[in-house]
């Protein structure tokens, strides 16, 4: 393969097995993929201001959302953490840098994958991550995003893990959606495995949240357990920083796969992200209660 064709390959991080999400080397763990995700990211913003730990975001406009009862979440802290960033693909060298997640070294961030249409994962996750906090604020809940915009770079998958245990969250959520085979289709959860290491104590916690949150899911989405990764809809694995390096409860959702036809034309559509937002909220609360 000459490097034009290597390039235009990894630029959309989903083809083949360097996939974003739930294949091998998701999303915040795997090698970096350069270049555009493609041209609908490519026009979302032309702001180049790099996300920092400080600036963390929360939603500011609470909204009604599903139908649990305002204060069902009162006292609860969760996290939220949307996947990539909008302009990660604009600065290899910085989502390159490699950090050591533990169990193995891995690039900063990756660019995330999109859908053929050309929607990228990082506007999917940051939208869905907008509703959901909004749903969960109405509902009482605390919470904090790991990136302010969709218009930055980064942070790091360590700081990811870092800011929900900064926050003593009772719960954290990565959202991602998968670049598989485009015949593979579904969603799935990761959840960790022990590593010797600072997740351990939550590893059994992380079960619940994400059997929690899967059965949430499947129930009010309708979207399949995933075709080709996990056990009804379930995955452990010990090689994401984001998860390695939680001190609290915490999951991935590969809310689908955008490679696949059927799950892009969910993820493009606006009322599907308002579903899979209350669902993931409900997801969180069944756990959090
Ligand atoms: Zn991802």
């Amino acid at each position: 393969m000459t490097s034009k064709a290597l390039v235009a390959t990894l630029a959309l991080c989903g083809l083949g097995v360097a996939a974003c999400g739930g294949t091998a080397g998701d999303a915040g763990a795997g090698p970096a993929q350069v270049g555009g995700p493609a041209s609908g990211a490519a026009t979302q913003a032309t702001q180049t201001t790099h996300t920092t730990p400080a600036a963390l975001a929360t939603p500011e406009t609470p909204a009604t959302g599903g139908s649990a009862p305002a204060g069902a979440l009162s006292g609860k802290v969760v996290v939220i953490d949307p996947g990539h960033n909008g302009q990660n693909y604009r600065h290899p060298s910085e989502i390159n840098k490699q950090v050591n997640i533990l169990t193995e070294k891995k690039a900063c961030d990756t660019t995330g994958t999109a859908t053929n249409s050309g929607y990228s994962e990082a506007a999917f996750t940051w939208d869905v991550s907008q509703r959901l906090a909004k749903i969960l604020k109405s509902r009482g809940a605390t919470v904090k995003l790991t990136r302010p915009d969709n218009a930055g770079v980064g942070p790091c998958i360590t700081e990811r893990a870092a800011i929900g245990n900064k926050a003593h969250a009772d719960a954290a959520i990565s959202i991602h959606g998968d670049g598989a085979g485009p015949a593979d289709h579904g969603f799935h959860i990761i959840m960790p495995k022990k590593i010797n290491g600072p997740v351990d104590p939550v590893v059994g916690a992380s079960t619940k949240l994400g059997i929690a949150v899967r059965d949430a899911y499947r129930s009010e989405t309708g979207v399949a357990y995933s075709t080709y990764i996990g056990s009804k809809a379930l995955d452990f694995r010990n090689d994401l920083g984001g998860l390695n390096l939680s001190t609290v409860p915490k999951i991935f959702i590969e809310c689908g796969n955008m490679r696949n036809a059927g799950d892009a034309a969910k993820f493009q559509d606006p009322a599907f992200r308002q579903k899979a937002a209350v669902a993931l909220a409900d997801g969180l609360q069944n756990y959090l209660k």
